[in-house]
């Protein structure tokens, strides 16, 4: 027998609709590379977006095809993604940060048809071009100068049709991710997934947003689907602040200007807003209405934490990587937070949180991945996920990529505490092993880069005749900052174990980043390949 409900399949254009239905007159703010303003509505947006899947069905766009886009955060590009969906085809978001060969393997892997663009990225599509024979449309976002421009594109249209019909399995986005090793992965998230993802986003211990609420998202939409933000932003109808650039100073006014409540980043834009607000003898409560911080991707290190935190602002501290679309946990404050010291509350939400309704997680032994470990905030393992939104299978692979029981191994390293807290420790091939234990070196970075001279920090294991491994730490300085390796250590002295501190403290100008802004250990350890340490004992 089945249930006497309606059918109502969670395809993501029931989003933009009901936006544009509930919310048609909240606006949303484009502030262009060429210090240019736009503003549009979410009735703009869901008018403009079946202007293009008219615009998509004249270039012979069909149901199932890749609609790539290369571009910053803007309004059209929120525009593309309803557009691309509304056509039943599969927007396929690029980093433009890759190198030129990922470039080519990802967009020749994904077939895209179309490729709309920045003008910012014109020489990527210059250079490219020949290397792309998929790609049978371009349009430029913010010119007419060497493509359609896309106003142009889309203005030949009334808007006047319906969105392709399609079924809740069916797929709706592609995210590559770049791995440290191989090709890199596509992830092809389907309308039901990213519908769930979208809904539980927006849940206070998530997102917390509301119909006040104003997000500035500095993640970019060609990371991770900007956290889900063009989806999850439509239920309560939140009003969008976008930047064509990543310039903190435009990035403060704006926040200030359009009384921004909520923001989300890599832990590198917020430490750049902390310098520009410095510069400028500010603190984050001088700008907007900021109450809610969203940092993932990487660690939020303690002084960042704290100094959002004694602004008033609330730290959302999320992991969530590409295949879980992206949410895996945030740190939302539990049922004590009240009775907890200012101390105590920070050093929870340096923990990444507890997981989403929808996510399961746990870890297993980093040797054999068989028996799994138990939820004491000690045990330290291989971090397993699983739910609706987390990946099953990587784009045209042939095997799943997780196990009989759905477990995805997500390469991290991690503890569970016993009320859930997740605590990543390190990524699976990054770790230190140092007389057979392990090393975290995400740790020694955090506690590095607590020192108020240090920019930047990263651990990296060199080969050791006695231990197998011993920790070096690679630093940059702060600019105009001078510092010891000395200093270094005695700051970390208290804050780590005596056998986890490093054998050596190494000065960079640079750390190398990969395309998405996080350290690549791979290349540190390249360039550190013939480094020998003084004294081996
Ligand atoms: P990506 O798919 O590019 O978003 O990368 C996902 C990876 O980023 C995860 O597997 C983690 O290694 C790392 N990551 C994400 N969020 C955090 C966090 N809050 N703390 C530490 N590492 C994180």
């Amino acid at each position: 027998m089945l249930g006497a409900m309606q059918d109502w399949d969670l395809v993501v254009t029931h989003l933009i609709d009901h936006a544009a239905r509930e919310y048609g007159e909240r606006e949303h703010i484009t502030y262009w590379a060429d210090g240019t303003e736009t503003r549009t509505t979410w009735a703009g947006v869901r008018h403009d977006a079946k202007r293009m899947t008219q615009a998509l069905r004249a270039a012979g766009v069909r149901k199932g095809d890749r609609i790539a886009t290369l571009a910053m955060n803007h309004s059209r590009h929120l525009v593309t993604w309803y557009g691309a969906v509304g056509v039943g085809g599969v927007l396929h978001t690029i980093n433009p940060r890759l190198f030129d060969d990922q470039l080519e393997y990802i967009v020749t892997h994904a077939e895209d048809r179309v490729l709309l663009y920045d003008a910012a990225f014109q020489p990527i599509v210059d250079r490219m071009r020949d290397r792309w024979p998929c790609v049978e449309t371009y349009v430029c976002f913010d010119s007419g100068d060497h493509a359609p421009a896309f106003e142009d594109w889309i203005g030949a249209h009334d808007g006047d049709t319906e969105w392709e019909k399609v079924d809740e399995r069916d797929p709706c986005m592609l995210c590559y991710t770049s791995g440290t090793t191989g090709n890199p992965k596509g992830v092809l998230y389907e309308h039901r997934s990213t519908m769930l993802h979208a809904m539980a986003g927006v849940q206070p211990n998530l997102f917390d947003a509301d119909s006040r609420t104003v997000v500035l998202p500095v993640v970019p939409m060609f990371h991770a689907a900007s956290w889900g933000l063009p989806w999850a932003g439509t239920i309560p109808g939140i009003k969008f602040v976008y930047s064509q650039v990543n310039d903190p100073k435009v990035l403060c006014g704006l926040m200030d200007r359009e009384q921004v409540t909520h923001s989300a980043g890599v832990p590198t834009v917020w430490l750049a807003m902390f310098n520009y607000l410095d510069s400028v003898g500010k603190d984050v409560r001088d700008v907007g209405k900021l109450r809610r911080a969203i940092i993932g991707g990487s660690a939020a290190p303690k002084f960042m934490i704290e100094r959002l935190m004694k602004n008033g602002v609330s730290v959302a501290h999320a992991w969530g990587m590409t295949e879980t679309s992206p949410i895996g946990t945030t740190g939302s404050p539990p049922a004590n937070w009240d009775e907890l010291s200012f101390d105590e509350q920070v050093a929870l939400v340096m923990k990444q949180g507890r997981p989403a309704f929808g996510v399961e997680l746990r870890c297993v032994d980093l040797d054999d991945h068989t028996k799994v470990l138990p939820r004491d905030g000690k045990s330290s393992g291989a971090l397993q996920v699983r739910g609706p939104w987390v990946i099953k299978r990587y784009f045209k692979a042939e095997e799943d990529a997780v196990d009989s029981d759905q477990w995805f191994d997500t390469g991290d390293v991690a503890v569970i505490h016993p009320d859930g807290t997740l605590q990543l420790t390190d990524r699976t091939k990054d770790v230190i092993k140092s007389g057979g234990e392990w090393i975290s070196s995400v740790e020694l970075e955090n506690a590095a880069v607590g020192h108020p001279a240090i920019a930047e920090a990263a651990a990296i294991g060199i080969p050791h005749p006695k231990w197998d491994e011993r920790p070096i730490l690679v630093c940059v300085a702060k600019p105009d900052m001078i510092v010891r390796a000395e200093e270094v250590l005695d700051h970390l002295r208290d804050k780590v174990a005596k056998w986890w501190m490093p054998d050596a403290v190494e000065f960079v100008d640079e750390i190398p980043h990969t395309g998405t802004g996080k350290i690549s250990k791979k290349d540190l350890r390249e360039r550190f390949r013939d480094y020998v340490l003084e004294k081996v004992e």
